[in-house]
């Protein structure tokens, strides 16, 4: 009874959440935020995560389009219409936040997400419209499209070339004239 009685002078070791909480300690590891404006699409969170829970896309720009710098001063080249993390499988084990070359994702101190929904734990980072996806891809597609063109028109203005060179060498057959090269 006496060892019964000191106990119940004892400060008590639980707490009354959620009217009380706990400190946090500062390297704690819980929900991950990325900070889309400075991820450059370099996909090395994803090759990172034990549990591939982090899916991202990414958009090549075109040369005629400047995406800016991040806040260290890095140059971004890739559009990330999609970064996905699913908060349901994600271990908290921050392996993505260590080889991010931009810093741009780390675990904070929330902890209080959950929800009724499965889907709800699947976050998507990204700031980009539909429409401005859709005009990325629509670009780059074009971009892509008059590339192969001029890479096929030198090609066929290469081969006319080489075959009026072998005639120019070999007398009696008429000579070809080659295509005009398009400009770059
Ligand atoms: S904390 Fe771990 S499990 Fe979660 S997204 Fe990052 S690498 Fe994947
Ligand atoms: S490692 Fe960082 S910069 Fe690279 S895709 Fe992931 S969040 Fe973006």
């Amino acid at each position: 009874m006496r060892i019964t009685f000191l106990k119940l002078l004892e400060k008590p070791v639980t707490i009354q959440y959620p009217d009380e909480r706990m400190t946090i300690p500062e390297r704690a590891r819980n929900r991950l935020f990325e900070n889309h404006s400075d991820c450059i699409g370099c996909g090395q969170c994803v090759t990172a995560c034990p549990v591939d829970c982090i899916v991202i896309e990414t958009i090549k720009s075109t040369p005629d389009v400047d995406l800016g710098t991040t806040s260290d001063g890095q140059k971004k080249r890739l559009y990330v219409p999609t970064f996905i993390i699913d908060f349901g499988k994600c271990c908290y084990c921050g392996l993505c936040t260590y080889p991010c070359p931009t810093e741009c994702l780390k675990m904070t101190a929330v902890f209080e997400f959950s929800e009724y929904e499965r889907y709800k734990l699947i976050y998507n980072f990204s700031t980009m419209t539909k429409p401005e996806i859709d005009e990325a891809r629509a670009k780059l597609k074009k971009y892509d499209e008059e590339q192969a063109a001029k890479k096929a028109a030198a090609i066929a203005a290469a081969a006319a070339q080489k075959k009026a060179a072998e005639q120019a060498a070999s007398p009696g057959i008429p000579p070809v004239t080659p295509p005009p090269v398009p400009a770059h």
